[in-house]
This record gives C-alpha cells, sequence and structure tokens, in this order.
C-alpha cells in the first residue's frame, strides 16, 4: 500500500502530485486510472469519480476493513475513505459533516450516495443492537422505494432519479445510526403525463404493470399492456438493464420495511392505478365551447372514482368544469376540451406528486429519531449526503432546467465558499506565503436568479400575479427591461447579432458551466403550477383517510380560496436557501463525479465530454487552490508531540520553543523544504511528506 500516491503506471492517486497542472495533463491522468480501472483520485480530499460502468470489487467486506478507522493518505483513494473521514469527524470531534455528491445525470451520484450508506451501515452497529439495525435496515430500503416512485429511463441514464435528495443520518453517542430525515426537492412530475421518445415515466407505473399478480391487476382495473396507456406509451415501455417484475417484490417488501401499512400499500397501488386510468380519459366537443366525456371514457371514471374512494358523479363534473363565483353565485362553468386536458393532466402530475410526498415523509416517521431519550437526543450528530441532480444543457430547456441549473449555481458558490475561500483566508490568517488563486465567483448568476424584485425568479412570479391575458412574451419583455445591462442575460432583442436566438421565445444565461438558451414559452404555466380548486375538494371528500389526508386544502370553501399558493420558483428558491444553510452548518466533504462517455460503455473515454465536466466542475482551480497551498496541516504543538521520536534532538521531551522543534524534527529528515510555518499551524505541501513522516514513525 505505500507509495500509493505517486504508482505511476496506474495514473496519480492524487492531482496535487501532478508535475504540471493544466487540463490536458489533468485529463490524461483521469484517461490512465480510468483505463486502468481506477475509479477514486483525489484532490486533497475531494474525491472525483469516473464512471466505470462495470461492477468493480472494491467494495467488499475487506474493503471495508482496509479504510475503517484509516486516516484519507493511509490507503489508495476510495469512496471509502471520504465516508470514514466525514464519520471520524463526526465521531471523534463530534461535528456535523456532510457529504455533497456532484456531476451530471448519469455520472454516478446515486450510486455514490448508496456505496456511502452501505459503507457507514457495515461501520457502525457492531454491538448488533436491534434499533440501530432497524434503523439501518431503513436507510438501506428508503432507496428501493423512493427509486419505485421518483427514477426513471432517460435517454442518459436507464434508472435516473428525477428528484433531488438530501439525507440526514443521525447518530447516538456511541457514533451509531438512530435515524434519520430525507428533504426531496423537485420532482419532474411533467414526465407524469410526457415522456420523450427513448424515455420512461416513473419505474412504478411499469413495476405495477409488469410485476402485480393477475387478481390485483384486475381489481385494479388494468392491462398488463403499458401501451394501452397514454401516459405510458408515448416513449419506451421495457429497460434492457431493468427487470421491473423483480423489482414490483422488492419495492414491496422494501415499503414494508421502511414502515407502510398493508392499507397504505394497497392505496399507493391504486392511486398510481388512478394515474393511468385519468390518462385515458378522452373529450368530446359539447355545443357552446364546452366538452363532455367521450362514451368510450365512462368506465374509466367509474374505475377512477372507485380507485379514489370519490364519488362518480363528483368526479366527472370536476374533469369537466370548475366552480367559480359571479357576482355573489356559486356556479359551474364548463371547460373547452383544451381546458380540460389541461386540467386532467394538471390532476394526474398533482396526484403523483403528492403520492411521492406521502411516500417521503413515510419513510421519514418510520426514521424518526424517538424523543425522550435524554441525553442521547442531545448529543445526537449528523451526516448528510447530498443527491442532486447535475447542470442541465439539452436542446429545449425549460423551467425545470432552469430551476436544476439554479441549483448547481447554488451548490458551486457554497463550494466556492467553503473550500476556495476558507482555504484562502487561512493561508492569510496564518500569515504564509503564497500564491494567490483567481477563481470565478459565480454569485453574480446567483443573483440574477434570485434577487428580490429585479431577480429572474421575482420577475417571473411579478408576471404570474398580473391579471388579465399575460404570456411568457410579456415575461420576457419584464426580463428585458430589468436585466439588459446583466452581463450573463441575453436575449435576441438585447442581442440582435445573436442569430441563434429567437425574437419573442429565447432568453438566455451564462451559466458558470456554460451558456444555456431557454424556451421562455411554459414557464409562467409551471411556474404558477395551477390545480383548480375542485380537484383539491374531490380528494379531500374521498372515504380513504390516506388519500384525505393528503389534500387538507381541500378542506377550504370556494369564497375561503383567495390567498394563492407560493409559486413554484419561489418554493424552489426558498428550498435552496434553506438547503445551502444547511450545508454551511456542517463540516463538507466532497464527491465529484464525472461521466466518461454517453453510451454507458466500460472502456470509452470521451476527452471532449470529460473536459466540460472537469471544466464546469471548476476541478482545475481546485487543484491549484490546494497546490498553491497545502495539502495538509496541523497545530505546531501536536506536530512536536506526534513526531518528537523522530529526532535525538527533541526526544523525549521538547521543552524549547515548539517552531524550533518542527525545524529541528524536519531538517533531520530532510523535508523542510516541503514545509512552512505559520503563526499556530505547520503546513505540509505534499501528502507525500506525510506519509514518510508517518511511516517513520510507525518504524521507530
Ligand atoms: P446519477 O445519479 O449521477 O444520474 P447513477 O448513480 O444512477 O447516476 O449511475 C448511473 C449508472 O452508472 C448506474 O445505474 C450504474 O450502472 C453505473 N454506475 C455508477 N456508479 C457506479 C460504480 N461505482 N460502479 C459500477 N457502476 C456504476
Ligand atoms: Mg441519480
Amino acid at each position: 500500500m505505500a507509495g500509493s500516491f505517486l504508482d505511476e503506471d496506474f495514473g496519480i492517486s492524487d492531482f496535487i502530485l501532478l508535475k504540471d497542472i493544466n487540463v490536458q495533463s489533468f485529463i490524461d491522468n483521469l484517461r490512465i486510472r480510468h483505463a486502468n480501472k481506477k475509479v477514486y483520485t483525489y484532490i486533497g480530499e475531494v474525491v472525483v469519480s469516473v464512471n466505470p460502468y462495470e461492477q468493480v470489487a472494491m467494495y467488499d467486506k475487506n474493503f471495508v476493513n482496509m479504510y475503517k478507522g484509516r486516516e484519507i493518505y493511509e490507503r489508495p483513494p476510495h469512496i471509502f475513505a471520504i465516508a470514514d473521514a466525514a464519520y471520524k469527524a463526526m465521531k471523534r470531534r463530534g461535528r456535523d459533516t456532510c457529504i455533497v455528491i456532484s456531476g451530471e445525470s448519469g455520472a454516478g451520484k446515486t450510486e455514490a450516495s448508496k456505496i456511502i450508506m452501505r459503507y457507514i451501515s457495515e461501520v457502525t452497529g457492531v454491538s448488533g443492537q436491534g434499533e440501530v439495525r432497524r434503523v439501518t435496515n431503513i436507510l438501506l430500503n428508503s432507496n428501493a422505494v423512493l427509486e419505485a416512485f421518483g427514477n426513471a429511463k432517460t435517454n442518459r441514464n436507464d434508472n435516473s432519479s428525477r428528484f433531488g435528495k438530501y439525507m440526514d443520518i443521525n447518530f447516538d453517542f456511541k457514533a451509531d445510526p438512530v435515524g434519520g430525515h430525507i428533504d426531496n426537492f423537485l420532482l419532474e412530475k411533467s414526465r407524469v403525463v410526457k415522456q420523450q421518445k427513448g424515455e420512461r415515466n416513473f419505474h412504478s407505473f411499469y413495476q405495477l404493470l409488469f410485476g402485480a399478480d393477475s387478481a390485483i391487476l384486475s381489481e385494479l382495473g388494468l392491462s398488463k399492456e403499458p401501451q394501452v396507456y397514454h401516459y405510458l406509451n408515448q416513449g419506451d415501455t421495457k429497460v434492457a438493464s431493468i427487470d421491473d417484475k423483480t423489482d414490483f417484490q422488492q419495492v414491496q417488501a422494501a415499503l414494508g420495511v421502511t414502515g407502510f401499512s398493508k392499507e397504505q400499500k394497497k392505496t399507493i397501488w391504486r392511486m398510481v392505478a388512478a394515474v393511468l386510468h385519468l390518462g385515458n380519459i378522452d373529450y368530446e366537443e359539447k355545443d357552446n365551447d364546452e366538452c363532455e366525456l367521450k362514451s368510450t371514457s365512462k368506465a374509466g371514471v367509474r374505475k377512477l372514482a372507485d380507485l379514489l374512494s370519490v364519488d362518480e358523479g363528483d368526479a366527472i363534473k370536476t374533469l369537466t368544469s370548475r366552480t367559480v363565483s359571479g357576482g355573489g353565485d356559486i356556479i359551474a362553468k364548463g371547460h373547452s376540451i383544451d381546458h380540460a386536458v389541461y386540467a386532467r393532466d394538471a390532476f394526474a402530475k398533482a396526484l403523483y406528486e403528492r403520492l411521492f410526498t406521502f411516500i417521503v415523509s413515510g419513510v421519514n416517521k418510520a426514521m424518526k429519531v424517538p424523543n425522550g431519550r435524554g441525553e442521547l437526543h442531545s448529543k445526537a450528530t449528523v451526516i448528510g449526503v447530498l443527491d442532486i441532480y447535475g447542470f442541465e444543457i439539452f436542446d429545449n430547456n425549460s423551467f425545470e432546467q432552469f430551476c436544476i441549473n439554479y441549483c448547481n449555481e447554488k451548490l458551486q458558490q457554497l463550494f466556492i465558499q467553503l473550500v476556495l475561500q476558507q482555504e484562502q483566508a487561512e493561508y492569510e490568517s496564518e500569515g504564509i506565503g503564497w500564491v494567490h488563486v483567481d477563481y470565478f465567483d459565480n454569485s453574480v448568476i446567483c443573483s440574477l436568479i434570485d434577487t428580490s424584485r429585479t431577480g429572474i425568479i421575482a420577475l417571473l412570479d411579478e408576471c404570474c400575479l398580473m391579471a388579465g391575458n399575460v404570456k411568457d412574451k410579456h415575461f420576457l419583455e419584464n426580463m428585458n427591461k430589468h436585466l439588459s445591462s446583466h452581463k450573463h442575460y441575453t436575449s435576441r432583442a438585447l442581442s440582435k447579432a445573436d442569430k441563434s436566438l429567437q425574437p419573442d421565445e429565447d432568453f438566455k444565461i451564462q451559466h458558470y458551466a456554460g451558456h444555456v438558451t431557454y424556451k421562455a414559452v411554459g414557464f409562467m404555466d409551471k411556474n404558477k403550477d395551477l390545480l383548480f380548486q375542485d380537484f383539491k375538494r374531490l380528494l379531500y371528500n374521498s372515504r380513504d383517510p390516506i388519500v384525505k389526508n393528503m389534500w387538507p386544502e381541500g378542506k377550504q370553501k370556494l369564497a375561503e380560496v383567495n390567498k394563492r399558493p407560493p409559486t413554484a420558483g419561489t418554493t424552489f428558491k426558498e428550498s435552496m436557501f434553506n438547503l445551502v444553510n444547511t450545508l454551511k452548518s456542517k463540516e463538507p466533504y466532497y464527491v465529484r463525479c464525472i461521466k466518461p462517455n454517453e453510451t454507458k460503455s466500460s472502456s470509452q473515454f470521451n476527452e471532449e465530454r470529460v473536459q466540460h465536466q472537469v471544466e464546469y466542475l471548476g476541478l482545475l482551480e481546485n487543484v491549484r487552490v490546494r497546490r498553491a497551498g497545502f495539502a495538509f496541516r496541523q497545530k505546531i504543538d501536536l506536530f512536536v508531540s506526534r513526531y518528537k521520536m523522530l529526532c535525538k534532538d527533541t526526544w523525549p521531551v521538547w521543552r524549547s520553543d515548539p517552531r524550533d522543534g518542527v525545524i529541528k524534527i524536519l531538517n533531520s529528515h530532510n523535508l523542510a523544504s516541503d514545509v512552512q510555518l505559520g503563526k499556530t499551524k505547520v503546513f505540509i505541501k505534499t501528502p507525500q511528506t506525510v506519509f514518510t513522516l508517518e511511516t517513520k514513525r510507525q518504524e521507530s
């Protein structure tokens, strides 16, 4: 194991030790490591992971034991080492820590988060305590549940998470897991009603159709054929790498482990089935621009009403009209066909989203740290794991990409603040010589999006709140008016020469990770996220208490419904602020995931794609800061007491100035050139020096 840092046959295991640091040398090193099945490489304490797209035998019990309780530089790079560092910080120093996993879709974030959770469950609860086992079991099983309802096949990843996830694991004073909590962000619910070519709806639908036995399916009124359903027949139905049938059994079991009762499980699948029936409801024109159900849809509505335990007549009414108050009267206003289809899809999306929220809160209930355990509770510490969507640039970028990319701006900002700024600040306060590293501070882009009154989200909200026929075009004009001089915003009206931008349609943001053109069409609609009160009332009146409880606001009478719920954009912005605050309060560890190719191949290494990711993850800047700076640091007196046996002058006790002691120790081993003395700490440039010191210490 010794010398693993400079094992040049397999590339260099810490980028800090590269001879010349530039994009090419960085990528060359990654390519060599990838070709040699070295999944992980360090930048100091940041781990860079390149998706191997095949099982690499490096996660079993032997590997767990190899990393358990070790220091990062003692073993070859591994995500276990980062998990262990976070765990040790929590256990030994009582620090709350978090592990932030970033990278684009398919880069390996979710796999990384699962590996971390498995590692933590392996190294804890050695005493075999029942409660710890129970909690660990839920932690591990929660993945299967969340993935069934929140993941889907996309063109980038067969098992793509369509929601962001932050998970806290709580530990007791013995550093065993005693509970946890999941926060989920922005489920991509548009997928429920519409999928691109080659993609699928959420896994749960196919699991139900392919996995449930015929008795269950007939009770739910479902056919085994996904092609029959409008919400499933737009894209693919089968995925080679996925066995929906077995997954259904696993999810059923996992739902049990994560605390869902038999009734709850039944309702969950009834709601999934209801969504499918809903998608097949068709309308035809009546007179005066209103519509009614096609006769072929009547049986479907009956089944829908049955599955949701609501009155069939109410369901039909809600699907074809809405109640409005006009001149003091409450009247039913019929929908046009277009409106009815829109309302139906909004209903389907809302049903599924509430179901997902219900499932997340169910898992949270099961993992809740029990109250009233006094001391145990007050000493509990936390490791948070963030697995959240990476930066996205598609051919067509809409509100969803806008939110996702904004999220990445916020996380990049946090990374800059925590890793780069903190590092530089420490060198300055320690008064040690070093080269200032310039980096791009993206706070200007964050405020372009989230500043109050004139940020894009505020300008969007403003348009959404205006009365009358306000269109997405007005939203674009509103941005052009307020943001014309902003360096990171443009549109055709502001930059006539940019022919790539469609007038009245597109706007472009220069994100830190690249330029993205967004289509303004649909922004207002998605931001308003409108669901007629009638649907909420319908479900609030459900005879199934589980359904009813998902829709508490259905209780409001029409006259009481005047306060608009916060917009989707503002809700998302607030959840990002909360997330950043949560992460800021913890000691951060970073896993940066890279996708080596677009074809899920285990051998291909696409330099261009990798380079793009290396650039937007800011990895070179990260190396430069660590290199310009120092890989390791330790308090001066601790350094002397740890290494005093390496020098006859300092052994067995060194009573003079500890600074002189450090110098004596280093000189006796010719290591002084690699080290600088700050006001309170010893700064060591390369990990190799630390390794040498450690080895000599063990030998002496
Ligand atoms: P992301 O969450 O970043 O979108 P995933 O974690 O779902 O990506 O990974 C996509 C796929 O890549 C996985 O389904 C798996 O096939 C493969 N993969 C990712 N990480 C690993 C790994 N460490 N070892 C083997 N295969 C992996
Ligand atoms: Mg994922």
